[in-house]
Parts: C-alpha cells; structure tokens; sequence
C-alpha cells in the first residue's frame, strides 16, 4: 500500500485524496468476482472498466495466451504480417456493420479514434477536397483521452483544462433529453437536437470530414440515443457526403444487446472503432474499421500521400489478437448476445425498484449498459452538487457491501462482464440498491419518506 502511494500515479485520480483512502489492490479475479490482497471477495459490477465479456480468469482465454506467448508474442505487423492478426480481421470484418471491410490495429480506444479521425482527414485530400477538414462532435462526447480524442470530446469536467491545445471543432446537442442541452421538454429534445446537426450539415458540409458520436454517450452518464435517431444522422450523413464515424469502444461486442450498438438501427458507419471488449477485456487491443470506399483512396500507383502515417510500435500484437480471436469463438459459441439479451430483460425488471429510493431521478438502458442518475429532488431534478461526490460515495458504500461500482459524477454504472447470470445480477442490483439507499437516507434526510 506504502508502495502504491510512493511510486504508482493513478489515471484521472487526484493523488492527494486518493492517497487519504485505504486502496483496493486487487489480485485475481474468478467470473464475475474479483478479490483483493487480502482475499476479501467483490463483485465486478463494472467489468473492469466495461471491458470485460466472458469474465475473469476464463481458462479458455488464458490459455490462448499462454500458447500464442510459447509461438511468439511480439506485433510485427510494421513492415510484415502475422496469423492472429489476419484471422481476427477477418472474424471482425464478418461481424461487423455491412461495408467495414478493412481492419486497422492498434492498442487502445482513444487510438483507434485518432486513427478514424486521421483516415477520414486524408481520405478528404486523397479526393481533391482537403477543405472538408473539419469534425461535428456532440455535447459531453467522449472519444478517450489524447489530444485528438479530448479534440472530438466535448466533457467540460475532463477536457476543459487542455481547451487551448485542441482543434476547432463544430458542437451539436446530444439528446440527452432527461436534461436537455437545449432546455427544451423530453418530449421536443430529440427532435430540435437532430435540426441544430441538420441545420449545421446543410450549411457547413463542404467543410466537414465526418461526424463522430457514440451511439450510446458513456461516460457521460449512459445516455442512449432514441430509437431511429441513429439512422436519422446517417441519413443526413449521406445526403450532404459527410462521413460518418461511430465510436463503439464502449459499445460494441454484445453490450447493448446486438454485436453492435449500430446493428439496432441497422446503421452502416462509414468508420466505425472498437476496443475494450474485443480481447474480453484481456489484453490492450482495439481497432479502426474502415469501408472499401475509404480504403481504396489509400491505393493507386505509389504515391507517398497515399500512406496512412500511424502505426504504434504494439500494433496487432500477436498475444492480444489470439486472445481476441478465442473471445469471439466463445462468443459464437456460447450465443452470448442471446445471453445478454435474456439477463437484459431481467435487469430491466428488477431496476423498477430502484424507483422506491427517492435520490433516483433517472434510469437508463441499453442491454448490460445501465445508468442511474441521482438527484436532491425527483420533482425538479436538481442534481446533487459536485462536492458532494454522491456517486463516489455510494461506490464506497458498494465497496464494503463487497462489490466493484465505479460511477461517473452521479450516475451510479451497472455495467457487469456479459456472462453475468440472472441470480448474479440480482445480487448485484441488490448491493446497489442498498449502497444508494444506506448513502442518500444520510443525506437526504428530509427528502426520505
Ligand atoms: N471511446 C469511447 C466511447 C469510450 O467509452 C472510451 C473509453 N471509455 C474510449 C473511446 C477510449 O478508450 P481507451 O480508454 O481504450 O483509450
């Protein structure tokens, strides 16, 4: 613990605080379960940072490491080719949004959107057009954490301090209608949302490479786009040839229900990026999909504009991909959508009772991906104050109620490994229930019934 304190600065943690706490050291993980040094045991509400699928410590993904490291474990992809990294960009291409054809490897999330974003600015002054040059990115994104990434994200708590090292950009509203960025009702939000991007294409498109959004906004709270409204940008995308890029690094792999959050609406994304779930969460591995369309502006005769200058030195690691390769066999092979789909409807039931807690104000859904917003008072939404790091407390509660909660501002995640069964989400749905219960009685006081 003195060790952890002296030597490890840990990401968006303000070490100071962080240090006035006794940490969590965790040592190994069991399925759903994870458990720390000293042998206490925790649910893992939140799937390692919503990477984990099949759950810890699977003896099938430990050991398509183990035989890939006793093959090689290096990339090579620079200059040369490698087995795991050409069947898994196969197995992607094949359950992938029809027309991403084309895989490019890399090792993180936010890579693969600096990636996206760069191939969509090239392939603009590959076409003879270099003044599309410019991104629509919508209120509270998050894409990851460089510069590129903070450029296209729009947190005002994450990305605020680095403002005057980030591209212009052009911001549109995100439905996010339990607050409206517009101030309008729930009902009016989405739709005056989709005018301000209709508006801004219609006007602004021979400037616009692409428009880049999550179709499930994550760490902004677990805010689901309304049905169709997906499809409806894609549409506008089309019609002013403006590209389309979907970030699904949160998304994507079975955990809004459908392989990809973009299959709900049957959405074909020009680019489309992945991560955390790919390798089940077991290894740093991600990627950035890309059409024949785009690709093929890349080709021709040999031209030195035509190479796509990125490719970090871990690239398609051989380790990472034969892990990924084994996640989605399993995936296949235990139908773990149908999984997912079935435990989903089970939760969605069971979060009803989370209404008889008057701190919550919103609940939101989509598949294993849940949010439950707190608030001071239901009636008029009036959210608790930054201060009062509601959220971080309750995960504390959770803590030592032996479960794994790490919420964002104050929406309490519910966001567990997919091969959660029913009577383990139930537990775990119960340790939250009481966690926000035991927190907001305290805190509340008055407001509780
Ligand atoms: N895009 C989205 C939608 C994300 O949720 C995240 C991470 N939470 C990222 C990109 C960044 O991924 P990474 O942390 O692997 O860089």
């Amino acid at each position: 613990m003195d060790k952890d304190f002296r030597y490890v600065w840990h990401p968006f943690t303000q070490m100071q605080d962080y240090q006035e706490h006794e940490p969590l050291i965790v040592e190994r993980g069991e399925g759903v379960m994870l458990y720390d040094v000293d042998g206490r045991a925790y649910y893992d509400s939140v799937a390692s940072i919503w990477t984990n699928t099949l759950g810890h410590a699977h003896p099938a993904l430990t050991d398509a490491i183990i035989k890939q490291a006793q093959l090689v474990s290096h990339s090579t992809l620079l200059g040369h080719a490698n087995v795991p990294s050409i069947l898994l960009a196969e197995q992607i291409v094949d359950i992938a949004p029809e027309g991403l054809s084309h895989v490019f490897f890399c090792d993180s999330g936010a890579e693969a959107v600096e990636i996206a974003l760069k191939m969509a600015y090239q392939y603009w002054q590959l076409k003879g057009r270099p003044e599309k040059k410019r991104f629509v990115k919508f209120v509270e994104a998050y894409h990851g954490d460089t510069i590129g990434a903070v450029s296209v994200g729009a947190m005002e708590r994450f990305h605020e301090t680095y403002r005057d090292m980030l591209f212009e950009t052009f911001e549109v509203p995100y439905p996010y209608c339990y607050r409206c960025p517009l101030g309008l009702s729930p009902l009016t939000c989405a739709h005056a949302c989709m005018e301000e991007l209709k508006t801004l294409l219609a006007e602004k498109a021979d400037r616009i490479a692409g428009v880049i959004l999550e179709p499930v906004q994550g760490s902004s709270g677990i805010i689901p786009m309304p049905d169709d409204y997906l499809r409806e940008i894609e549409a506008l995308c089309k019609k002013n040839d403006v590209l389309l890029i979907v970030d699904e690094v949160a998304t994507g792999f079975g955990r809004t229900g459908e392989m990809f959050a973009s299959d709900h609406d049957g959405v074909k994304p020009d680019l489309m990026t992945i991560g955390k779930g790919l390798t089940g969460g077991y290894l740093p591995v991600a990627a950035a999909l890309a059409t024949d369309e785009i690709y093929e502006a890349f080709l021709g005769t040999y031209d030195s504009n035509k190479t796509f200058y990125h490719g970090h030195t871990f690239t398609g690691n051989q380790l990472g991909c034969a892990v990924a390769l084994e996640n989605l066999r399993l995936f296949k092979e235990e139908r773990v959508i149908e999984h997912v789909q079935d435990v989903a409807s089970y939760v969605a039931g069971r979060l009803q009772q989370f209404w008889d807690l008057p701190a919550v104000g919103d609940i939101r859904q989509k598949g294993l991906f849940v949010g439950i917003e707190l608030v001071r008072d239901r009636a008029t939404r009036e959210p608790f104050a930054f201060e009062e790091r509601i959220g971080w407390h309750v995960g504390n509660r959770c803590r030592e109620n032996g479960m794994i909660m790490r919420p964002l501002g104050s929406v309490c995640l519910f966001i567990p490994p997919l091969i959660v069964t029913k009577e383990q989400a139930g537990a775990m749905l119960d340790i939250l229930y009481r966690s926000i219960k035991e927190e907001t009685r305290e805190r509340m006081g008055g407001h509780l019934r």
